[in-house]
């Protein structure tokens, strides 16, 4: 992993991607309507959270990932326990009630995955030494 990059626990506590300070997101994740709100760039280091316009789509495909991979664990989780025939009723109303977390694992998974990879410069700076 390149340097001045956050780790994990920054991640699950939405934070910067780059200092692991700074806030992602405007609300608390319980804020019902208002947890999308995701702030134009870091409090603490000034990196931009959207590098360009639409940055963000890209979210829409780790949150079907992720959902994808929910369903299945969660189908095979409910056949182990003996539930799988109720499965078609549980799954559908656990994913609602977790739409928040996917939402911003989705874009935060843009941020610590895709834009450092993508947009170096803007993310590392172009004076960085570790190229
Ligand atoms: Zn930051």
């Amino acid at each position: 992993m390149a340097k001045n990059r956050a780790g994990v626990i920054s991640f699950f506590g939405g934070r910067c991607p780059k200092c692991g300070k700074g806030k992602v997101f405007k609300n608390n994740i319980l804020s019902f309507k208002k947890f999308t709100e995701t702030n134009l760039e870091c409090s603490h280091c000034k990196l931009s959270f959207e590098p360009e316009t639409g940055f963000f789509f890209g979210a829409m495909y780790w949150s079907y990932a992720i959902l994808v991979g929910f369903t299945v664990f969660m189908s095979i989780l409910l056949g182990f326990l003996g539930y799988f025939d109720q499965a078609l009723y549980i799954i559908p109303v656990l994913i609602v009630f977790t739409l928040p977390w996917v939402f911003r694992w989705g874009r935060l998974l843009m941020l610590y995955v895709v834009y450092p990879f993508m947009y170096k410069d803007k993310f590392f700076g172009k004076d960085r030494d570790d190229i």
